[in-house]
């Protein structure tokens, strides 16, 4: 892209603030909107004086207009189980009415659009690794469909805006990330453990701790979306690390890096928690030449003095 005005709603979240950074280093002019219902203006507090950075507070689920804009980036939900149980009927109003207002706007102006989608469309995988051409395994009616179903109806009105309207459109599937500004309490594993490890807490692992996830750091995955945003692929591509760690293995990495004696507890498994998940990045690799190059010790120890303020600012009741 040659300097334009780009849109990031969700723009205040972990991974849409992340975003919005990468876009004002390439030199664009961002908008980013956020209803701050699970964001954070803390994400945001070092863009004050960057006059390339305009902030909105905006709830997407009703319809606005932000002015021409070249490119749409469509991050705006809740994202952690926690989040996103807690405020359901948000969830999916945002991922269906938000989307649709959403790809409105790239429509009207002739804008690029990449949807922020996600591995809880394979629900919980019979294939393994997850492909992109695997249709999933969502549970349509249980506690976590909140969040799967809308996704999947993003994606739905995603492909049917390229399909009827010529829209330029762009779809991730993103996999667990982690890394600064992940909210400190929205009850994740990285960012329980690492909470709990450095107050010294037992570290909770829900069931067993032998179901596995695959964690990509934050600058990986905004690196694949950069790229992603600039194809011409407009089918879902998974972004993520497809090195797979149990939830028990992670435990222990977490552990080593704090280094101190943290026990671990067992907790019940929550309702529907899939027991595995790894990306098939093939399609990733050879569509965009993208792979991850951080492993999960050093995203760990970068993020280590963002999870140690969290921690001290906890104990000063800031
Ligand atoms: N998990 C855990 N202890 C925690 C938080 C999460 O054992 O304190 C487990 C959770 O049950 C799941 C995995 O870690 O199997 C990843 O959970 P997370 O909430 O990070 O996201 P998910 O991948 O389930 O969307």
């Amino acid at each position: 892209m040659a300097s334009n005005i780009v849109l990031v709603t969700g723009a205040a979240g972990f991974l849409g603030s992340h975003l919005c950074d990468a876009l004002l280093s390439e030199g664009h002019q961002v908008v980013g909107v956020d209803n701050l219902s699970t964001g954070n203006l803390n994400n945001l507090a070092h863009l004050k004086s960057e006059r390339r950075f305009f902030f909105e507070h905006t709830d997407i689920t009703q319809s606005f207009d932000p002015g021409k804009v070249d490119y749409v980036f469509n991050f705006a939900s809740p994202a952690s189980p926690v989040d996103y149980l807690r405020l359901g009927i948000e969830t999916l109003l945002v991922g269906s009415a938000g989307t649709l207002h959403t790809l409105e706007i790239a429509k009207k102006y002739g804008a690029g659009f990449l949807h922020a989608s996600t591995s809880e469309c394979y629900g919980d995988p019979l294939v393994h690794p997850q492909v992109e051409s695997y249709w999933g395994n969502v549970n349509p009616i249980g506690p976590r469909s909140v969040y799967d179903e809308a996704k999947r109806f993003s994606e739905a009105a995603v492909s049917a805006y390229h399909r009827y309207h010529g829209v330029n459109t762009h779809l991730v599937r993103i996999f667990n990330t982690y890394g600064p500004r992940l909210q400190p309490n929205d009850g994740r594993l990285i960012s329980n453990f690492m909470m709990q490890a450095l107050r010294g807490e037992p570290l909770t692992i829900y069931g067993d701790g032998l179901q596995t996830r695959s964690f990509c750091y934050c600058s990986d995955l905004i690196d694949g979306i950069l790229l992603l945003s600039k194809s011409d692929e407009h089918d879902p591509v998974n972004i993520g690390n497809p090195i797979e760690w149990t939830i028990l293995e992670c435990a222990k990495e977490v552990q080593s890096l704090v280094g101190v004696g943290s026990e671990i507890v067992f907790r019940p498994l929550p309702q529907d928690d899939p027991t595995r998940r790894r990306p098939d990045i093939t399609r990733a690799q050879t569509l965009l030449g993208w792979a991850p190059k951080v492993s999960l010790r050093e995203g760990l120890e970068r993020s280590l003095e963002y999870f140690t303020a969290c921690v001290e600012r906890e104990k000063a009741h800031i």
